[in-house]
Formats: C-alpha cells, sequence, structure tokens
C-alpha cells in the first residue's frame, strides 16, 4: 500500500503567530518515515509558511481556488497563485464552501480543471447530510456528487466527508466508513473505468487521536482530512503517526 495522506484543514483559524508555531511543531514533530502530511492554512499565512516548510516533508495546500487563471473576480485567488507561492495541494467543494458559497458540482468541478491545469493536486470533498444518510439516499447523493465534481480523466483525490461528522465529534463509525469506501470505489470504477481504481479516498469528518488509527486501517482508506484536531500539534501529530 502506498503511503496515506492526512490532511489538515485548518478552515478560517489562526494568527499568523499561531500558524507559524504550530508548523514549526510539526515541523519538528513529524518523522521521517511518516504518513505524506499536507496543511491547508488561510491564504493570508500560506507565504509566511513555505519557509519553515521547506526543510521538512510537509507540503502546502490551500482551501479554494478560482475557476479562472486571472482576472475581475474580487477577493478571488487562482490555482497559478498558488502555485507560485510552491502550495501543491487544494481543497476544493468542501461542504462548508457549498453551503455557505452556494457551490455547485459544476462549480466544483471548473475548479477541478483549473487546479489539475495549474499542477495542483485538487482533494475534492463530497458527502451526504444527516437526512441523507437517514433516507437511504446517501449512495445516490455521493454518486452524483462524484459524476458532477470530478472531471474526466480526474487524477486528484476525493474526501468522502458526511456533513453530520464535520465538526461535531461524531465521527461515521469504522462500519460505516467501510461499506461508504466500497461504494465510492465501485463508483469511481464505473464512471473513470480502470483509472478509477487508482483515485485515493481520504476519509474526513471528526477524526482526532483516538480513532484515526481504527479510521486509517479500514480497507482503501487512503488517509484523513483533518479540521479541529489538525489545529493542536500534539493532537495531528499523533494522528500523523497512527497512518
Ligand atoms: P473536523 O473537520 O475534523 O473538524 O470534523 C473536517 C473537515 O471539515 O475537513
Amino acid at each position: 500500500m502506498s503511503r496515506q495522506i492526512i490532511v489538515g484543514n485548518w478552515k478560517m483559524n489562526g494568527t499568523s503567530r499561531d500558524s507559524l508555531a504550530l508548523v514549526q511543531a510539526l515541523v519538528a514533530g513529524v518523522p521521517a518515515s511518516a504518513a505524506d502530511v499536507v496543511v491547508c492554512p488561510p491564504f493570508t499565512q500560506l507565504a509566511l509558511l513555505t519557509d519553515t516548510l521547506k526543510p521538512s516533508t510537509i507540503a502546502l495546500g490551500a482551501q479554494d481556488c478560482h475557476k479562472d487563471s486571472a482576472g475581475a473576480h474580487t477577493g478571488d485567488i487562482s490555482a497559478p497563485m498558488l502555485t507560485d507561492l510552491g502550495v501543491s495541494y487544494v481543497v476544493l467543494g468542501h461542504s462548508e464552501r457549498r453551503q455557505e458559497h452556494g457551490e455547485l458540482d459544476e462549480t466544483v468541478r471548473e475548479k477541478t480543471v483549473a487546479a489539475i491545469k495549474a499542477g495542483l493536486t485538487p482533494i475534492v470533498c463530497i458527502g451526504e447530510t444527516e437526512d441523507q444518510r437517514e433516507s437511504g439516499d446517501h449512495f445516490d447523493i455521493l454518486g452524483w456528487q462524484i459524476k458532477g465534481s470530478l472531471p474526466d480523466g480526474f487524477a486528484g483525490i476525493l474526501a468522502y466527508e458526511p456533513i453530520w461528522a464535520i465538526g461535531t465529534g461524531r465521527a461515521a463509525t469504522t462500519e460505516e466508513i467501510a461499506e461508504t469506501m466500497t461504494f465510492l470505489r465501485e463508483e469511481l470504477v464505473r464512471q473513470f473505468g480502470e483509472a478509477g481504481k487508482n483515485i485515493k479516498i481520504l476519509y474526513g469528518g471528526s477524526v482526532n487521536d483516538k480513532n484515526a488509527a481504527s479510521i486509517l486501517s479500514i480497507t482503501d482508506v487512503a488517509g484523513a482530512l483533518v479540521g479541529g484536531a489538525s489545529l493542536k500539534a500534539e493532537a495531528f501529530l499523533s494522528i500523523i503517526s497512527a497512518a
């Protein structure tokens, strides 16, 4: 099995000082043999962290990008602007962006195309709401999200994040994750053929230092997308060692 990927999604948290201290602790604490590690700070802190991260194997990610490479889009950041700063990953279609910024599958697909074109590795998020899971519609929803959000020839990373598990402290159970992974793999192969076998799938939603080992040992889980627990060096480092 290839190395697992542990991605820290800091969301809209931290001052420059906090972020620098966190990254310094991670650089000092990540063992060389560990999983691939990615941190995704807010845009305003990307440039600040590149020098500190340079001597380490920790990669830099962003939390969004625009579909266009440049132009009249006040307040937006393009994919080439991210590569220009040494960013190599970008989280796209996070449920918070889908909900708070009205991003549709189509928007996410266009951003994914832009990210790939700029040389970034997209981490495309999908996930069902609690109601959708309870009504048994979750697999249909996930299938549509894959179809709508991933462009033809997609060769990035997919992140399965049940919305009801994000920031709630209630991660999906290992059974729920295992069953969903099986479904997602079948769906990826159905939509992308042979190439669908190689798309890495991360789990995200209340991953912490206590549940990481059992989640990361589920078949086909290629790593984790971690929110809250990625803001504390000790917790994030112990998730990394569980990979
Ligand atoms: P959480 O967030 O780990 O705080 O649940 C995960 C995410 O939103 O990526």
